[in-house]
């Protein structure tokens, strides 16, 4: 992939990179945010990462912002609409440069040490490489795709939601990453849209780190005030304190036109009996009103909730692991239910 010149090129060999530009060039961007843009040129651009700061053991909350040029001027806005993402890209060779791990993230580093120890002498073997991307010369840089959270139009800055994986090679090079230092963000990639009171419910299923194309779509939902679509988010973590932004799920609980569901896989439970799945082991745990269910999410919870609506009348979107979206669509398709959306 030729990254620098004025139209993506396809190398031709089926890279995540390339897919996901000519998918893009597909799609249009809605028109509330079409303008001046500071993505909209297909290259990549430099933005400085200004806070982190931890969400669970594992999931950090990045902030970044856009490292304006001289001939940026302000009418030129951040604009990337709920629920698209972004590509960041990093130079292959990056481990040629010493690059300590960042303190912030040393707790998560020796959880995890730990946990890869176990299992090396569970299995007994080494992991496999993944050789997954494109490697032609020309191809100097790795990059994955993630999801803003929030975006500052004005400060040009956008926040996203890093989960951390055991030997993933992003999740290793972010480790070693400082507020202060630039990194090379390209987009929009765009898939769902959302048009106002198209639906009268909006339901989310989401599983971990999955929350954040949904969370950001609901969250814009209801910033504007002339969308009525009542929404419920669905949100599946292993245990309470794996909850990403159970604050701020919980503040949206205080607009008339959202609920907030949480399920918990994996939360331990003391009642040890038949009707573990109203037992009362969390209460002491969960604040006012608070929806959190110490059971994973199970199909008759799906088809409860879907079955009060009138047929057409709501749309679902779904994402999460391969093996969740599975699951939610095995349950909607014995449903009936047509309208649905998986990221
Ligand atoms: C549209 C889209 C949006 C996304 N948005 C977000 C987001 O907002 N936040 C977010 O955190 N993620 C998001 N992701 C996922 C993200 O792009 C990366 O896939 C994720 O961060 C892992 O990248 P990595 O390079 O660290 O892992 P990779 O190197 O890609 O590894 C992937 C998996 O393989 C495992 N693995 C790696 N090496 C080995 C090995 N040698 N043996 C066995 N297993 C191995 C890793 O543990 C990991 O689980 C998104 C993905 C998509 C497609």
């Amino acid at each position: 992939m030729d990254t620098e010149s004025e139209s993506p090129v396809c190398c031709g060999s089926g890279c995540t990179n390339c897919i996901l530009d000519q998918e893009n060039r597909k799609r249009k961007i809605p028109s509330n945010f079409d303008g001046p843009n500071v993505l909209s040129t297909g290259h990549y651009h430099q933005f400085r990462c200004t806070h982190i700061e931890p969400v669970t053991n594992s999931t950090y909350l990045m902030r970044f912002q856009f490292v304006a040029s001289e001939e940026t001027t302000q009418e030129v806005k951040l604009l990337i609409p709920p629920g698209s993402h972004l590509m960041l890209r990093v130079e292959r060779n990056w481990r040629n440069t010493p690059r300590p791990v960042n303190e912030l993230f040393s707790k998560w580093c020796v959880e995890t040490s730990r946990a890869d120890a176990h299992q090396a002498r569970v299995h007994r073997q080494v992991r496999p490489t993944i050789e997954k991307y494109d490697k032609t010369e020309r191809d100097l840089y790795f990059s994955r795709p993630y999801t803003p959270i929030v975006v500052n139009q004005t400060e040009r800055s956008f926040d996203v939601l890093i989960k951390f994986e055991t030997g993933g090679e992003m999740s290793q090079y972010l480790l070693t990453s400082n507020v202060g230092d630039v990194q090379e963000w390209k987009g929009v990639y765009t898939g769902f849209c959302w048009t106002r009171n198209l639906f009268s419910h909006l339901i989310g299923f989401v599983q971990g780190v999955g929350l954040a194309p949904v969370y950001s779509i609901m969250k814009s939902i209801l910033q504007d005030e002339e969308d009525y679509t009542r929404l419920c988010l669905c949100s599946c973590f292993s245990d309470i304190s794996g909850i990403i932004l159970r604050d701020d799920l919980y503040s949206m609980t205080k607009f008339w036109n959202f609920e907030s569901k949480i399920y918990l896989s994996r939360e331990s439970c003391t009642c040890d009996d038949e009707s573990r799945r109203t037992c009362s082991c969390l209460s002491s745990r969960k604040k006012y009103n608070e929806q959190i269910f110490n059971h994973r999410l199970e199909s008759i919870d799906v088809e409860n909730l879907l079955q009060k609506f009138a047929p057409n009348s709501f749309q679902v979107l779904i994402c999460g692991t391969e093996a969740f979206v599975a699951f939610i669509e095995t349950c909607i398709s014995k449903l009936n239910v047509s309208n649905w959306y998986k990221f």
